[in-house]
């Protein structure tokens, strides 16, 4: 079946056609590591979760590669401002490596948490730092960059076209919010692809430009290219990358290669908050502990993602995300329901009810109407093994890790008054009196629980 997927090079939605179909090469623009991600960055990755997904879902087999920032990211996104790690690791009082190491095994942690399929191949920005070298040096000889006392700047005027992505002309661009002022500068629009260490710089390396470091764009040009080639098939990222990061990714790339580096450059749309963005001052940059810390388990949070097209904006509240906590107690019941059924199912449904799914899937990652259909499944009033099998299937993309439904059951606490009749139950036992040792035994079954005689003493637990 075709998937056709929004690429915001060409502002359209596309037939996908891989480059080579016996592997799909996908780069993912990953975190920066400087604290903890929050639930927006999470939108982004269960999108990307998304799109790993469908492609096996279809056959495909993967090469993905993300990166981990761990230098180079400015405060603005483009030139300006501290960089993030050096800001975290003055703040925190530690060396940037250690905000790093930190940070990234939180970030490994979600994942795990969201149940999302990592890619194949992460690769940190400091470990690649002799290939964003050599980049920079194919990018001078081929006449795209210039140095000055600041760093190595790329000269967009030596491109055929800039921008590509965003619809922008560049004098419709926010000025102020994209350029600094900078008389060295041969265009304002310049971008540095690797910056000359202030004194108080911690991460830098020695090359051919002095003791500096890389520009964040840099290291995807490269991380990209030394693991997926000149030329793979899909880009990804969030929206706010459109109009600088994946820009000059794509002005860096044409400058080393002659090449734009992925033939598809698909984006997320961004999570709001209360309606709004999500910012330190106004207290409302949620994690998944905070989330967990509202009993809002990260899964319900994957499942509040798919009720929005990934490229529509969505909009988190504390309580609309709770009844996707509902909602996905609520799947996991029906998903045991069916597989504990003993009706007999609708084939003929079956090839429907597929057939519909892998339609959406493959529109452009249709999640929302993907729900609807595992909704109606679900709803089959005929408790069958054979839907628990499709909804099991379907789970493939979704990734709701519903077959160990069972490792997420909550734990009733044990009530004292259970406990005290199980002490009795002990005592009636030791002095042979077996009539009230089984009065005793329904008592505690009467309020939901199973009380066990083991070779290690007495049990009690759930029913
Ligand atoms: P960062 O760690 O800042 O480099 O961002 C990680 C990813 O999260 C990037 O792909 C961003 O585009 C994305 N992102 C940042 N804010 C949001 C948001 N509010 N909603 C969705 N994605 C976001
Ligand atoms: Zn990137």
């Amino acid at each position: 079946m075709k998937i056709q997927l929004y690429n915001t090079l060409s502002h359209s939605k596309e037939e996908f056609k891989p480059i080579d179909e016996k592997e799909i090469r996908i780069y993912s623009c990953g975190p920066t590591v400087y604290s903890y991600a929050h639930i927006g960055n999470l939108r982004t990755y269960i999108f990307v979760d998304n799109l790993r997904r469908i492609f096996k879902y279809n056959g495909y087999n993967l090469k993905h590669v993300m990166n981990i920032t761990d230098v180079g990211h400015l405060t603005s996104d483009a030139d300006t401002g501290e960089d993030k790690m050096e800001k975290a690791a003055r703040k925190e009082g530690k060396s940037p490596y250690e905000i790093a190491d930190f940070y990234t095994k939180v970030f490994m942690s979600d994942m795990s948490e969201l149940n999302i399929d990592m890619p194949n191949i992460i690769s940190k920005a400091t470990d690649n730092i002799p290939e964003m070298i050599e980049m920079v040096k194919e990018i001078i000889k081929n006449g795209y960059a210039y140095e000055t006392s600041n760093g190595i700047y790329f000269d967009v005027t030596k491109l055929e076209k800039y921008p590509r992505l965003s619809n922008n002309k560049l004098d419709n661009q926010e000025a102020g919010a994209r350029v600094e002022v900078d008389p060295e500068k041969k265009s304002p629009y310049d971008f540095a692809i690797w910056i000359k260490a202030p004194e108080n710089h911690i991460m830098k390396w020695e090359s051919p430009w002095g003791l500096s470091y890389p520009g964040w764009h840099l290291e995807c040009s490269a991380i990209g290219r030394r693991f997926l080639g000149k030329h793979f098939d899909i880009h990804t990222g969030g929206v706010d990358h459109i109009p600088i990061h994946h820009e000059n990714e794509i002005a860096q790339s044409i400058g080393a290669t002659g090449q734009i580096p992925a033939n598809y450059w698909m984006h997320g749309e961004f999570l709001l908050i209360d309606g709004g963005k999500m910012s330190k001052s106004l207290g409302n940059v949620y994690t998944l502990r905070d989330l967990k810390e509202h009993d809002i388990e990260p899964l319900a949070f994957k499942l509040f993602c798919f009720s929005a097209h990934y490229r529509n904006k969505l909009n988190f509240t504390y309580d609309g995300v709770k009844a996707y906590q509902t909602a996905l107690e609520r799947l996991r019941e029906g998903y045991k329901k069916h597989l504990l059924g003993k009706d007999s199912a609708d084939k003929t449904k079956i090839t429907e009810y597929e057939k519909r799914f892998h339609e959406a899937i493959n529109d452009d990652l249709n999640m929302p109407l993907a729900m609807g259909i595992v909704w109606e499944v679900i709803r089959e009033s005929n408790k069958s093994i054979e839907y628990a099998k499709l909804i099991e299937k379907f789970d493939e993309v979704l990734g709701l890790d519903l077959k160990n439904y069972k490792k997420y059951e909550k734990k009733t606490e044990i009530t004292d008054e259970v406990l005290e009749l199980v002490e009795q139950r002990k005592k009636a036992r030791s002095e042979k009196d077996w009539k009230k040792s089984d009065e005793l035994r329904d008592k505690i079954n009467s309020m939901g629980f199973i009380v066990k005689d083991t070779p290690n003493g007495m049990e009690v637990e759930e029913k």
